[in-house]
């Protein structure tokens, strides 16, 4: 389990992990291959961070600069 490339096995489990759609064995064996792979590892990370930020962006769906423009906006109307 040393070589680094795309891993099918993973590609198939990691929705479904992060989902927690799976069972309490089948997210031990994920873990436990996680902690052999580093490319599922590797896709395991990029794929945490990205949901944070896609559940940041809906929760703060505009930054500061952004909504002090639209208020700046609001009152010269
Ligand atoms: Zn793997």
């Amino acid at each position: 389990m040393s070589e680094i490339g795309p891993c099918d096995w993973c590609e198939e489990v990691l929705q479904p992990y992060l989902d927690r759609e799976l069972s309490a064995t089948e997210v031990a064996e994920v873990e436990h291959h996680l902690a052999a792979c580093r490319w599922c590892e590797k896709r395991f990370k990029f794929e945490t961070d990205l949901r944070r930020l896609v559940r940041q962006a809906v929760i703060e769906p505009m930054d500061a600069a952004l909504k002090a423009k639209l208020a700046a906006l609001r009152l010269e109307l």
